[in-house]
């Protein structure tokens, strides 16, 4: 057995990033930017109206003086002319300032007759207007990699940049193995039951920008697997659900080594997922999960997700746990890290007390999975301890 961090290691050393495409800015958010891109213009591209108002010289900018109004800019409109002394434009947010301008009185200070306005209150000293370049010059750059939030889409729209190059989305194929396994919505035999994690682990993958399929359910056969393998060797990543156990019908490893899976390891000290395996098997990468529904959903956040992360090319290091107090005491943990479904509320994270790796039902209720080092203490109220957001 070796520690959830050296299994982590060698596990996304197997994987490395995968090429490069260009995708349109409409297909980009949850994806990964591969290269830096450059803003192609400045942003504003000209001192812009931050308010609805007139438009004058600063200097002219107080209680009680007059203006004329000699125009109009509105956005996408500028005002052509120049502004001379005692005279102003009117000015709608996002218009370029007029020529001879630098400062807007809001209208709500203003008061006017015809053509002539009066400043009624104190225009202040803030002028309103967004200096050219204010939000990035041309030339600035979003750097990668990135994973690209709608934050970022905007960002990269702005910039004038319509399509961005970004790392290819892994392909994982989904291979669930078992005799007593059917398909959701099939009429299980009496001493079946219904494949649930490969369409957890399929969703968990896509959200996070892979393309993943679930293959046909392989049987608890060397024949059946061998057919199953040969049909996922395309993907960047092989992930087998279950027989990976050392009982009479767990082939996995059996096969995939005939098939010359170069296993990385082999068991790790954790719970739930003891039995969890990976190598490199021809151009893919294999993990094998172990079959238990949350053994294999956890296995899942702890190891596949850093590996789909390497392939596109994000750093690889699971991120940092966030911490919260205990609303409820724990035993000592025992040699194995122990990720423990819980709920985080109000601040405070509560283990469930059912920890079997067989409950869904638990797994769907948890909002985190608090985690526990080996051979942690004891733990009492109040104490902190760190967890992953589920
Ligand atoms: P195994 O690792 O094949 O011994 O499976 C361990 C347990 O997980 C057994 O109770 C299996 O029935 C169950 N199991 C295996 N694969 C799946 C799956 N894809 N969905 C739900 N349960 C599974
Ligand atoms: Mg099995």
């Amino acid at each position: 057995m070796i520690p959830v961090e050296t299994a982590l290691e060698r596990l996304t050393a197997l994987a490395d990033a995968l090429d490069i495409e260009d995708v349109p800015l409409d297909q980009a958010a949850g994806r990964v930017l591969a290269r830096d891109v450059a803003a192609r213009r400045d942003q504003p591209p000209f001192a812009a109206s931050a308010m609805d108002g007139y438009a004058v010289n600063a200097a002219e900018a107080e209680r009680d003086a007059q203006f004329r109004v000699i125009g109009e800019a509105a956005a996408g409109h500028r005002f052509d002319g120049r502004v001379g002394a005692g005279q102003c434009v009117r000015i709608f947010t996002g218009a370029p300032l007029p020529e001879g301008t630098d400062f807007v009185i809001i209208q709500e200070d203003v008061h006017r007759t015809g053509q002539m306005i009066t400043v009624t209150h104190d225009p202040g000293t803030a002028p309103h207007v967004r200096a050219r370049g204010a939000d990035f010059s041309a030339g600035a750059t979003v750097s990668a990699p990135r994973l690209l939030r709608p934050q970022d889409i905007a960002l990269l729209a702005a910039m004038n940049v319509p399509a961005v190059p970004v790392t290819r989305r892994p392909r994982v194929a989904i291979l669930s193995t078992g005799d007593e396994l059917v398909m959701p919505g099939e009429t299980p035999g009496p001493d079946q039951i219904i494949v649930s994690n490969s369409f957890g682990l399929q969703a968990m993958l896509r959200d996070h920008g892979a393309t993943a399929e679930v293959l046909p359910i392989a049987r608890d056969t060397v024949a059946s697997l061998q057919t199953a393998f040969a049909a996922a060797r395309d993907a960047d990543l092989i992930l087998t659900i279950g027989g990976a156990s050392v009982g009479d019908h767990d082939l996995v490893g059996q096969v995939a080594g005939e098939l010359g899976m170069e296993q990385a390891f082999y068991k790790i000290a954790m719970r739930p997922g003891k039995p969890l395996m990976a190598g490199r098997m021809g151009g893919s990468v294999m993990i094998g999960l172990p079959g238990n529904p949350v053994s294999a959903m956890v296995c899942g956040h702890v190891f596949v997700l850093p590996v789909i992360r390497r392939m596109q090319g994000l750093e690889a290091r699971a991120p940092d746990l966030m911490r919260a107090p205990l609303a409820a005491a724990l035993q000592a943990n025992g040699p194995r890290a122990h990720y423990m479904r819980a709920t985080l509320h109000d601040g405070t994270i509560r283990a469930f007390d059912r920890q079997d790796s067989a409950l869904l039902g638990v797994l769907a209720a948890a909002n985190a999975l608090l985690v526990r080092p080996p051979h942690d203490p004891a733990r009492a109220v109040g104490e902190t301890v760190g967890y992953m957001p589920l």
